[in-house]
């Protein structure tokens, strides 16, 4: 029985202790590779890290790294990790105050933020090692690494001027052109639909809301005053009283790929942004239903649908397309040429 204990408990410290830490000392990569020194040919970038609220000063290539480790997942096709990698870093040369940019508007100084919702995301080496877990952190490093040094200072312009290289995570079967999201039409933000995006993953979605939830998360009002006639004694009686709307919600304008513009709920009018942000939708790309009480809300894609698709960029990786032609799928018209040169 003792000589039992003593070989599961020997076997216990090999399989839980020894083996990771053999596998993971194997690779060379067990801490954070550190961040090279910044040297004078090297252009930086001042970056606003969120949640500690300070302004970073890193190479651009080490940046980038971790804008592609944040923004999409190291599992996917090493030609849409270059091309997350190029998109990157045209957004960020786009935006850096020593290429004319305006730098991010919410924190004056930088650069450019890693909120997602207003610049791009960016973690940290030890962040990405916590996302995807020791075992398998080497093989991502690496391949991130890889897909940041081999496009090292490529960006993508349209007639030589850098690109607004805007990107979301899934089209939902079609993007859409600038215009139809944003005010502003860009020749090579066009809408694309095609056998890649139908590959997509839909990422279709259920929402449910009561009409009470509606109204408080909206600020709006789903009633309406009614008048009903009724004979009294001979006469006509006009009674006023307050019901639920025939039709709560109506969407009013609509893009190509059917991604909602301007929508009405209640007696109040929404853009597809806004009502996306107010009620948390992954995406504006969508239909509704009145059940009973509740207004079902069904979205498909996920994110704004302008530019690249990162779900789209993985199948065309994975169809055997380079990130040369992932880009130029998504961005029309468009050179990737090195900002250096
Ligand atoms: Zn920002």
């Amino acid at each position: 029985m003792g000589q039992w204990i003593i070989v599961c408990v020997g076997f216990c410290v090999l399989v839980v202790i020894v083996i990771p830490s053999i596998i993971v000392r194997g690779c060379g990569l067990t801490t954070s590779p550190p961040t090279p020194p910044l040297s004078s040919d090297e252009d930086t970038v001042k970056v606003f890290v969120v949640p500690s609220n300070e302004i970073q000063e890193m190479p651009l290539e080490e940046y980038i790294k971790g804008v592609v480790a944040a923004e999409m997942p190291a599992s996917f096709g090493i030609e849409a990790l270059k091309a997350q990698a190029v998109a990157a870093r045209t957004f960020a040369l786009k935006k850096m105050t020593a290429f004319g940019g305006t730098g991010c508007t919410a924190n004056p100084g930088a650069d450019v933020c890693t909120d997602h919702t207003h610049c791009q995301a960016w973690i940290s080496q030890d962040e990405l090692r916590e996302r995807v877990g020791y075992i398998n952190y080497p093989i991502y490093a690496r391949k991130i690494q890889d897909a940041v040094n081999s496009t090292r200072g490529l960006v993508t312009v349209y007639q030589g001027n850098l690109i607004e290289a805007c990107y979301h995570a899934a089209s939902g079967g079609a993007t859409d052109n600038s215009e139809e999201v944003w005010s502003n039409p860009l020749p090579y933000l066009r809408g694309v639909s095609t056998e890649f995006e139908a590959k997509e993953p839909d990422f279709r979605k259920e929402f449910r809301f009561t009409m009470d939830d509606l109204e408080k998360k909206l600020d709006t009002s789903l009633k309406e005053q009614k008048a009903t006639t009724y004979k009294v004694a001979g006469k006509d009686v006009q009674v006023i009283s307050t019901e639920r709307m025939d039709k709560p919600i109506e969407i009013l304008a609509a893009s190509k790929a059917g991604r909602v513009k301007e929508i009405r709920i209640g007696n109040k009018v929404f853009s597809g942004y806004t009502l996306r942000t107010l009620l948390g939708l992954p995406s504006t790309k969508m239909t509704y239903r009145v059940v009973g009480n509740e207004i079902l809300i069904v979205t498909t894609g996920y994110g704004h649908g302008v530019g690249m698709s990162q779900y789209g960029a993985n199948v065309m990786a994975e169809a055997g397309k380079s990130f040369e032609e992932i880009l130029k799928h998504y961005y029309q018209g468009i050179e990737v040429v090195s900002y250096t040169e």
